[in-house]
């Protein structure tokens, strides 16, 4: 059956050489190849013996202009030298038409494999298919096991960052296989990744951008990122460190913590990770809610160029205006560019705290972009952009209704919302609100730490004292020129249109 359809094919294809230009010439097995070629990249349909001749010839026409544009080729719809050449150029194993509408032009440029992931969190590795012609292949979306799968041949010579021609560039192969990975088809559209045919080195990886097509597939999958003043354009979460070398054996080796204990001296939102800071350990929380490990990592491990001698985080900030990462401990902070600390210890006095005092609590505001500092029962705001506490402070904690007093530490969620921490519980403040909702506390293991749900209810015994809730708010934060009794939570969304009047708090 497959050989006479070939020879069907090979009928058509004669036909199409009586039309083309005398010079480039294919010679039969080019022609013969570059059915199968076709055929095995979805541009044909898998051969039919009873297809009528003259609907084969306009078919085999209108794929070889598929495959043209593709290609990025004049579209002629003839097997010339130049469209033979492209079809021995490495690509992708995978077919660049899927399914039986394949041929119709699209509105839309990127190709969608029809399947798409559920879980936002995938994993990924790269058994090898040993040596072959194809660069690499890879597997739509799907319930399979192998799905999502990414093979690259290791036969192939791999470059990194590559900018000549030598070699084949991993990272730009990567990114295609990754796409097909993630649901997107071959694309003809000029500038995609998802072209089928290997296109050259992208040059610096760190500096790669997806075009729009590629972008424009992925969103329609996946959503668009929305963008509000709660996510703020995101630094990339900090890399790990690299593999640490084995302790000597004399060396002193400090109990590791039960992270479902709680009692954590800080707790930060870095980079839209949450680091739980407890001795001379500490966790990390991916933005997808998983631990990196159950096991903590040593501090000295991870923050380099923090003095040894400090074992203990009271607490930690990403600053908003630079990104870097603050670390205090006793009367002093810590400045760290990504994992690398920044000259030496400065004093709290820096920020404008009375000498010798420490802080239980640091954290950055989005609604107002000013730095929270806790200690005790009470807290001082600073201004990060004119580098001064503000005036009117230390004020009594006990204006965040509901916060319990000398918090272990207080962060905001990539939601927005604020979270105070102590011992095993957290309380919730919705985003912008200085109120607790009214389901605080709760035990932090369940939400936060992938630990089972204590068998006690949180909100009976050992309750810390919370202002008793009334109809009418006793707000302990003020609009400055108002005045009576106002509810500051319903009165946040509004803020934008009280035009002169400012929140304090
Ligand atoms: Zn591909």
């Amino acid at each position: 059956m497959r050989l006479q359809a070939l020879d069907l094919w090979l009928l058509v294809l004669l036909l199409v050489l009586l039309l083309q230009p005398v010079h480039g010439t294919p010679r039969a097995q080019d022609v013969s190849l570059g059915v199968d070629w076709l055929t095995r990249y979805g541009y044909l349909p898998p051969a039919d013996p009873s297809q009528a001749q003259l609907q084969s010839l306009e078919k085999l026409q209108d794929a070889i202009k598929v495959m043209q544009r593709f290609a990025g080729l004049p579209e002629t719809g003839q097997m010339d030298t130049e469209t033979i050449a492209a079809m021995h150029k490495p690509r992708c194993s995978l077919p660049d038409i899927l399914g039986a509408a394949g041929l119709v032009r699209r509105r839309r440029r990127y190709a969608l494999s029809g399947s798409v992931w559920k879980k936002r969190t995938l994993t990924w590795s790269y058994p090898f298919d040993g040596p072959g012609g194809t660069l690499a292949h890879a597997f739509f979306p799907g319930e399979h096991p192998i799905s999502g799968d990414t093979h690259f041949d290791d036969e192939e010579t791999w470059t990194f960052g590559s900018q000549d021609g030598e070699g084949t560039d991993l990272f730009a192969v990567a990114v295609h296989e990754f796409g097909h990975a993630l649901g997107l088809g071959h694309s003809s559209a000029p500038d995609s990744i998802m072209r089928p045919f290997y296109q050259g080195p992208v040059g610096d990886p760190g500096k790669y951008r997806l075009s729009r097509d590629d972008r424009d597939g992925l969103q329609q999958l996946y959503g668009k990122v929305s963008h509000t003043p709660y996510d703020k354009p995101t630094r990339k979460p900090l890399a790990p460190p690299p593999q640490p070398p084995a302790l000597p054996p004399d060396s002193p080796s400090t109990p590791v913590p039960d992270r479902c204990e709680g009692n954590f001296d800080a707790i930060a939102n870095i980079r839209g990770e949450t680091f739980f800071f407890k001795g001379p350990w500490f966790w990390r929380l991916q933005p997808s809610g998983q631990l990196v490990s159950p096991r903590p990592a040593r501090l000295h491990r991870f923050w380099e160029g923090l003095p040894t001698h400090v074992r203990v985080i009271q607490a930690a900030y990403a600053r908003p205006l630079d990104g870097r990462i603050i670390l205090f401990s006793g009367p002093h902070f810590w400045v760290f560019q990504d994992r690398q600390l920044e000259g030496a210890a400065r004093p709290l006095v820096e920020f404008g705290l009375p000498p010798g005092e420490e802080v239980d609590a640091v954290f950055s505001w989005p609604l107002n972009g000013k730095t929270y500092l806790i200690r005790g029962q009470q807290y001082w705001r600073y201004d990060e952009e004119a580098a001064r506490l503000d005036p009117g402070y230390p004020r009594v904690l006990s204006r965040w209704e509901g916060a319990p007093p000398a918090p272990d530490d207080v962060t905001v969620s990539n939601t927005g919302d604020t979270y105070f921490f102590k011992g095993t519980l957290f309380w919730r403040f919705a985003k912008g609100s200085v109120k607790s909702e009214s389901d605080s506390p709760q035990p932090m293991g369940p939400k936060w730490l992938d630990c089972p749900a204590p068998s006690y209810d949180p909100q009976v015994p050992n309750r810390p004292k919370m202002t008793p809730r009334t109809g009418t708010c006793d707000c302990q934060c003020e609009l400055n020129q108002a005045t009576g009794p106002l509810s500051v939570t319903l009165l946040l969304p509004l803020l934008p249109f009280l035009t002169g009047v400012a929140f304090s708090c």
